[in-house]
Protein backbone atom coordinates (compact mmCIF):
# COMPACT_ATOMS: atom_id res chain seq x y z
CA UNK A 1 0.00 0.00 0.00
CA UNK A 2 1.33 3.04 -1.11
CA UNK A 3 2.12 6.05 1.64
CA UNK A 4 -0.53 8.63 2.45
CA UNK A 5 0.19 11.75 1.01
CA UNK A 6 0.75 14.94 3.45
CA UNK A 7 -0.59 17.85 1.38
CA UNK A 8 0.83 21.24 2.25
CA UNK A 9 -2.04 22.79 -0.38
CA UNK A 10 -5.00 21.27 1.66
CA UNK A 11 -3.44 21.99 5.33
CA UNK A 12 -2.68 25.39 4.27
CA UNK A 13 -6.16 25.79 2.76
CA UNK A 14 -7.07 25.29 6.70
CA UNK A 15 -4.95 27.31 8.26
CA UNK A 16 -5.63 30.49 6.05
CA UNK A 17 -9.47 29.51 6.83
CA UNK A 18 -8.17 29.39 10.69
CA UNK A 19 -6.93 33.11 10.06
CA UNK A 20 -9.39 34.64 7.76
CA UNK A 21 -12.01 33.91 11.20
CA UNK A 22 -9.02 35.61 13.25
CA UNK A 23 -8.86 39.15 11.01
CA UNK A 24 -12.30 39.08 10.68
CA UNK A 25 -12.41 39.37 14.63
CA UNK A 26 -9.93 41.62 14.81
CA UNK A 27 -11.37 44.03 12.71
CA UNK A 28 -14.99 43.70 14.17
CA UNK A 29 -12.81 43.96 18.35
CA UNK A 30 -11.59 46.98 17.34
CA UNK A 31 -11.23 47.87 13.31
CA UNK A 32 -8.17 47.21 12.70
CA UNK A 33 -6.60 44.64 9.96
CA UNK A 34 -2.86 43.26 10.10
CA UNK A 35 -0.27 44.85 8.22
CA UNK A 36 2.37 43.47 6.08
CA UNK A 37 4.94 44.95 3.49
CA UNK A 38 6.75 42.82 1.07
CA UNK A 39 9.58 44.69 0.11
CA UNK A 40 11.38 42.85 -3.67
CA UNK A 41 14.66 44.35 -4.49
CA UNK A 42 15.27 43.69 -8.26
CA UNK A 43 13.12 41.41 -10.18
CA UNK A 44 14.49 38.14 -9.61
CA UNK A 45 12.17 35.65 -11.47
CA UNK A 46 12.12 33.57 -8.60
CA UNK A 47 11.73 36.35 -5.79
CA UNK A 48 8.99 38.13 -8.08
CA UNK A 49 6.91 34.74 -7.86
CA UNK A 50 7.16 34.26 -4.03
CA UNK A 51 6.36 37.45 -2.88
CA UNK A 52 3.41 37.84 -5.56
CA UNK A 53 1.92 34.63 -3.84
CA UNK A 54 2.81 36.38 -1.17
CA UNK A 55 1.17 39.42 -1.76
CA UNK A 56 -1.97 37.42 -2.99
CA UNK A 57 -2.64 35.24 0.30
CA UNK A 58 -2.04 38.70 2.41
CA UNK A 59 -4.67 40.31 0.17
CA UNK A 60 -6.91 37.55 0.23
CA UNK A 61 -7.31 37.50 3.98
CA UNK A 62 -7.87 41.09 4.08
CA UNK A 63 -4.30 42.04 5.29
CA UNK A 64 -3.44 45.58 5.32
CA UNK A 65 -0.96 44.83 2.57
CA UNK A 66 1.81 47.18 0.73
CA UNK A 67 4.47 46.14 -1.99
CA UNK A 68 6.83 48.05 -1.61
CA UNK A 69 9.60 47.01 -4.94
CA UNK A 70 12.56 48.80 -5.51
CA UNK A 71 15.51 48.74 -8.25
CA UNK A 72 18.35 46.58 -8.02
CA UNK A 73 20.56 48.86 -7.64
CA UNK A 74 18.72 50.65 -4.45
CA UNK A 75 21.85 51.20 -1.77
CA UNK A 76 22.17 49.23 1.55
CA UNK A 77 21.55 52.46 3.04
CA UNK A 78 18.35 53.24 1.28
CA UNK A 79 16.91 49.61 2.29
CA UNK A 80 17.67 50.20 5.54
CA UNK A 81 16.14 53.51 5.90
CA UNK A 82 13.35 52.31 4.51
CA UNK A 83 13.44 49.40 6.97
CA UNK A 84 13.30 52.01 9.39
CA UNK A 85 10.25 53.68 7.88
CA UNK A 86 8.29 50.67 7.98
CA UNK A 87 9.23 49.77 11.64
CA UNK A 88 8.04 52.86 12.49
CA UNK A 89 4.72 52.90 10.80
CA UNK A 90 1.76 51.76 13.28
CA UNK A 91 0.31 50.34 10.42
CA UNK A 92 2.50 47.53 9.59
CA UNK A 93 2.84 44.49 11.84
CA UNK A 94 5.17 42.66 9.76
CA UNK A 95 8.37 43.46 7.59
CA UNK A 96 9.41 40.84 4.74
CA UNK A 97 12.54 41.90 2.76
CA UNK A 98 12.55 38.69 0.42
CA UNK A 99 16.15 37.24 -0.19
CA UNK A 100 18.40 36.73 -1.53
CA UNK A 101 19.20 40.64 -2.12
CA UNK A 102 21.44 41.92 -4.80
CA UNK A 103 25.48 41.34 -4.23
CA UNK A 104 26.30 44.92 -3.11
CA UNK A 105 23.81 44.45 0.23
CA UNK A 106 24.57 42.68 3.01
CA UNK A 107 21.87 40.65 3.73
CA UNK A 108 22.56 40.37 7.74
CA UNK A 109 22.79 44.04 8.25
CA UNK A 110 18.91 43.70 6.58
CA UNK A 111 17.93 41.41 8.50
CA UNK A 112 19.18 42.83 11.84
CA UNK A 113 18.15 46.18 11.23
CA UNK A 114 14.06 44.55 11.08
CA UNK A 115 12.40 45.23 14.41
CA UNK A 116 12.15 41.86 16.30
CA UNK A 117 8.67 42.74 17.31
CA UNK A 118 7.67 42.93 13.41
CA UNK A 119 10.09 39.89 11.97
CA UNK A 120 7.30 37.73 10.97
CA UNK A 121 9.90 35.47 8.84
CA UNK A 122 11.84 34.76 11.94
CA UNK A 123 15.09 35.18 10.47
CA UNK A 124 15.88 38.34 13.49
CA UNK A 125 18.70 36.71 15.57
CA UNK A 126 16.81 37.71 18.53
CA UNK A 127 13.45 35.57 17.55
CA UNK A 128 15.99 32.79 16.91
CA UNK A 129 17.87 33.18 20.19
CA UNK A 130 14.08 32.91 22.07
CA UNK A 131 13.51 30.35 19.59
CA UNK A 132 16.40 28.29 20.74
CA UNK A 133 15.23 29.14 24.63
CA UNK A 134 11.46 27.69 23.62
CA UNK A 135 8.73 27.95 26.02
CA UNK A 136 6.58 31.35 26.41
CA UNK A 137 9.69 33.30 24.91
CA UNK A 138 9.11 32.14 21.40
CA UNK A 139 7.66 34.67 19.14
CA UNK A 140 8.22 34.51 16.06
CA UNK A 141 9.26 30.68 14.73
CA UNK A 142 10.99 30.95 10.82
CA UNK A 143 8.05 30.15 8.65
CA UNK A 144 9.04 26.48 6.60
CA UNK A 145 10.30 25.17 10.05
CA UNK A 146 6.97 26.51 11.50
CA UNK A 147 5.07 24.77 8.31
CA UNK A 148 6.94 21.69 8.62
CA UNK A 149 6.38 21.23 12.44
CA UNK A 150 2.43 21.97 11.74
CA UNK A 151 2.63 19.30 8.80
CA UNK A 152 3.54 16.83 11.24
CA UNK A 153 1.20 17.57 14.03
CA UNK A 154 -1.87 17.95 11.63
CA UNK A 155 -0.95 14.62 9.59
CA UNK A 156 -1.04 12.81 13.39
CA UNK A 157 2.82 11.81 13.72
CA UNK A 158 3.49 10.77 17.03
CA UNK A 159 7.16 12.99 17.83
CA UNK A 160 7.17 12.09 21.37
CA UNK A 161 10.20 9.81 21.84
CA UNK A 162 10.34 9.96 18.20
CA UNK A 163 14.13 9.39 16.17
CA UNK A 164 13.94 12.88 14.14
CA UNK A 165 16.88 12.65 10.91
CA UNK A 166 17.74 16.47 9.78
CA UNK A 167 19.33 16.59 6.69
CA UNK A 168 21.04 19.82 5.96
CA UNK A 169 22.14 22.44 8.81
CA UNK A 170 20.69 25.95 7.56
CA UNK A 171 19.82 28.88 9.32
CA UNK A 172 16.41 28.92 7.69
CA UNK A 173 15.77 25.27 7.56
CA UNK A 174 18.10 22.33 8.80
CA UNK A 175 19.17 24.19 12.26
CA UNK A 176 16.03 25.68 13.37
CA UNK A 177 14.10 22.46 12.34
CA UNK A 178 16.23 20.39 14.50
CA UNK A 179 16.35 22.51 17.54
CA UNK A 180 12.26 22.90 17.48
CA UNK A 181 11.56 18.96 17.35
CA UNK A 182 13.87 18.16 20.34
CA UNK A 183 12.37 20.97 22.55
CA UNK A 184 9.63 20.48 25.12
CA UNK A 185 6.28 20.22 24.04
CA UNK A 186 3.48 19.58 21.71
CA UNK A 187 4.97 18.28 18.45
CA UNK A 188 8.15 17.76 19.54
CA UNK A 189 10.07 15.98 22.37
CA UNK A 190 11.98 14.06 19.42
CA UNK A 191 15.36 12.43 19.78
CA UNK A 192 17.17 14.61 16.47
CA UNK A 193 20.22 13.40 14.62
CA UNK A 194 21.20 16.47 12.45
CA UNK A 195 23.17 15.66 9.24
CA UNK A 196 24.91 17.21 6.51
CA UNK A 197 27.95 16.72 3.68
CA UNK A 198 30.59 16.15 6.30
CA UNK A 199 28.52 13.48 7.60
CA UNK A 200 29.64 9.70 7.73
CA UNK A 201 26.86 7.37 6.83
CA UNK A 202 24.65 9.31 5.95
CA UNK A 203 22.42 6.71 4.65
CA UNK A 204 22.58 4.39 8.20
CA UNK A 205 21.26 7.78 10.19
CA UNK A 206 18.45 8.30 7.69
CA UNK A 207 17.60 4.76 7.93
CA UNK A 208 16.98 4.98 11.65
CA UNK A 209 14.29 7.79 11.28
CA UNK A 210 10.62 7.90 12.48
CA UNK A 211 10.62 11.03 10.89
CA UNK A 212 12.54 12.07 8.07
CA UNK A 213 13.05 15.86 6.79
CA UNK A 214 15.29 16.58 4.13
CA UNK A 215 16.23 19.80 3.16
CA UNK A 216 19.78 19.46 1.45
CA UNK A 217 18.49 20.81 -2.30
CA UNK A 218 19.86 17.95 -3.96
CA UNK A 219 17.40 16.01 -6.28
CA UNK A 220 17.45 12.59 -5.59
CA UNK A 221 19.62 12.68 -2.54
CA UNK A 222 17.40 9.99 -0.24
CA UNK A 223 17.16 7.08 -2.05
CA UNK A 224 13.92 4.61 -1.32
CA UNK A 225 16.57 2.02 0.96
CA UNK A 226 17.44 4.77 3.50
CA UNK A 227 14.04 5.24 4.10
CA UNK A 228 12.46 3.07 7.59
CA UNK A 229 9.39 1.22 6.21
CA UNK A 230 6.62 3.25 7.78
CA UNK A 231 8.49 6.46 8.45
CA UNK A 232 7.28 10.12 8.03
CA UNK A 233 8.87 12.05 5.28
CA UNK A 234 9.30 15.50 4.74
CA UNK A 235 10.94 16.49 1.97
CA UNK A 236 11.68 20.14 1.99
CA UNK A 237 13.73 20.27 -1.42
CA UNK A 238 12.62 22.26 -4.33
CA UNK A 239 15.08 21.80 -7.15
CA UNK A 240 14.38 23.00 -11.10
CA UNK A 241 14.90 20.09 -13.19
CA UNK A 242 13.74 21.04 -16.70
CA UNK A 243 11.04 23.27 -18.10
CA UNK A 244 7.63 21.90 -19.08
CA UNK A 245 7.34 21.86 -23.00
CA UNK A 246 3.95 22.30 -22.49
CA UNK A 247 3.33 24.98 -20.11
CA UNK A 248 6.91 26.53 -20.31
CA UNK A 249 7.30 26.56 -16.64
CA UNK A 250 10.07 25.00 -14.12
CA UNK A 251 9.89 21.52 -13.81
CA UNK A 252 10.44 20.89 -9.64
CA UNK A 253 11.48 18.33 -7.69
CA UNK A 254 12.28 17.05 -4.21
CA UNK A 255 15.17 15.90 -2.42
CA UNK A 256 13.67 12.13 -2.07
CA UNK A 257 12.13 9.92 -5.43
CA UNK A 258 8.56 10.60 -4.55
CA UNK A 259 7.14 7.37 -6.40
CA UNK A 260 9.88 5.38 -4.94
CA UNK A 261 9.81 6.60 -1.63
CA UNK A 262 6.07 6.39 -0.94
CA UNK A 263 5.99 2.42 -1.71
CA UNK A 264 8.10 2.18 1.89
CA UNK A 265 7.03 5.62 3.80
CA UNK A 266 4.14 5.43 5.92
CA UNK A 267 3.36 9.33 4.91
CA UNK A 268 4.93 11.66 2.61
CA UNK A 269 5.21 15.26 1.53
CA UNK A 270 5.32 15.91 -2.48
CA UNK A 271 7.24 18.62 -4.60
CA UNK A 272 5.68 20.72 -5.24
CA UNK A 273 2.76 20.72 -3.27
CA UNK A 274 4.05 19.98 0.29
CA UNK A 275 6.29 22.00 2.29
CA UNK A 276 6.42 25.10 -0.04
CA UNK A 277 2.40 26.20 0.44
CA UNK A 278 2.94 25.90 4.13
CA UNK A 279 6.01 28.43 4.30
CA UNK A 280 3.36 31.09 3.10
CA UNK A 281 0.71 30.18 5.73
CA UNK A 282 3.12 30.06 8.71
CA UNK A 283 4.04 33.70 7.54
CA UNK A 284 0.56 34.91 7.53
CA UNK A 285 0.00 33.58 10.85
CA UNK A 286 3.14 35.41 12.52
CA UNK A 287 1.87 38.26 10.88
CA UNK A 288 -1.41 37.88 12.82
CA UNK A 289 0.14 37.00 15.93
CA UNK A 290 2.10 40.19 15.49
CA UNK A 291 -1.13 42.59 14.96
CA UNK A 292 -2.47 40.92 18.17
CA UNK A 293 0.83 41.37 20.48
CA UNK A 294 1.21 45.26 19.23
CA UNK A 295 -2.59 46.03 20.09
CA UNK A 296 -2.23 44.26 23.40
CA UNK A 297 0.88 46.61 23.67
CA UNK A 298 -0.63 49.48 22.97
CA UNK A 299 -4.07 48.25 25.42
CA UNK A 300 -1.26 48.37 27.88
CA UNK A 301 0.08 51.49 26.96
CA UNK A 302 -2.78 53.30 26.94
CA UNK A 303 -4.03 51.85 30.75
CA UNK A 304 -0.51 52.61 32.22
CA UNK A 305 0.25 49.08 32.79
P1 LIG B 1 21.30 25.34 1.83
O1 LIG B 1 22.00 25.10 0.52
O2 LIG B 1 21.55 26.58 2.58
O3 LIG B 1 21.64 24.11 2.79
C1 LIG B 1 21.65 22.79 2.35
C2 LIG B 1 22.17 21.90 3.44
O4 LIG B 1 22.13 20.56 3.00
C3 LIG B 1 23.59 22.20 3.85
O5 LIG B 1 23.62 22.40 5.24
C4 LIG B 1 24.41 20.98 3.45
O6 LIG B 1 25.32 20.60 4.45
C5 LIG B 1 23.34 19.92 3.28
N1 LIG B 1 23.66 19.06 2.13
C6 LIG B 1 23.79 19.44 0.84
N2 LIG B 1 24.17 18.37 0.08
C7 LIG B 1 24.26 17.32 0.91
C8 LIG B 1 24.63 15.98 0.73
N3 LIG B 1 24.95 15.51 -0.46
N4 LIG B 1 24.62 15.19 1.81
C9 LIG B 1 24.31 15.66 3.05
N5 LIG B 1 23.96 16.94 3.27
C10 LIG B 1 23.95 17.75 2.22
O7 LIG B 1 19.78 25.13 1.50
P2 LIG B 1 18.42 25.53 2.27
O8 LIG B 1 18.21 26.99 2.15
O9 LIG B 1 18.36 24.89 3.62
O10 LIG B 1 17.38 24.80 1.33
C11 LIG B 1 17.42 23.39 1.13
C12 LIG B 1 16.38 23.02 0.10
O11 LIG B 1 15.10 23.37 0.60
C13 LIG B 1 16.53 23.75 -1.24
O12 LIG B 1 16.13 22.89 -2.28
C14 LIG B 1 15.56 24.90 -1.11
O13 LIG B 1 15.07 25.33 -2.38
C15 LIG B 1 14.47 24.25 -0.31
N6 LIG B 1 13.66 25.21 0.47
C16 LIG B 1 12.33 25.10 0.37
C17 LIG B 1 11.52 25.95 1.10
C18 LIG B 1 10.04 25.82 1.01
O14 LIG B 1 9.31 26.68 1.44
N7 LIG B 1 9.52 24.73 0.44
C19 LIG B 1 12.09 26.93 1.92
C20 LIG B 1 13.48 26.99 2.04
C21 LIG B 1 14.27 26.12 1.30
Amino acid sequence: MGAEIISGIQMRKEILAELEQDVAAMKAEYGQVPGLVTILVGENPASVSYVTLKVQTALSLGFHEVQDNQPADISEQGLLALIEKYNNDPAIHGILVQLPLPKHINEEAVINAISPDKDVDGFHPVNLGKMVIGGDNVRYLPCTPAGIQEMIVRSGTETEGAEVVVVGRSNIVGKPIAVMMGQKGRGANSTVTMVHTRTKDLDAHCRRADILIVAAGVPGLVKPEWIKPGATVIDVGVNRVGVSEETGKAILCGDVDFDQAREIAGKITPVPGGVGPMTIAMLMKNTVKSARWHREQEGLTRTGK
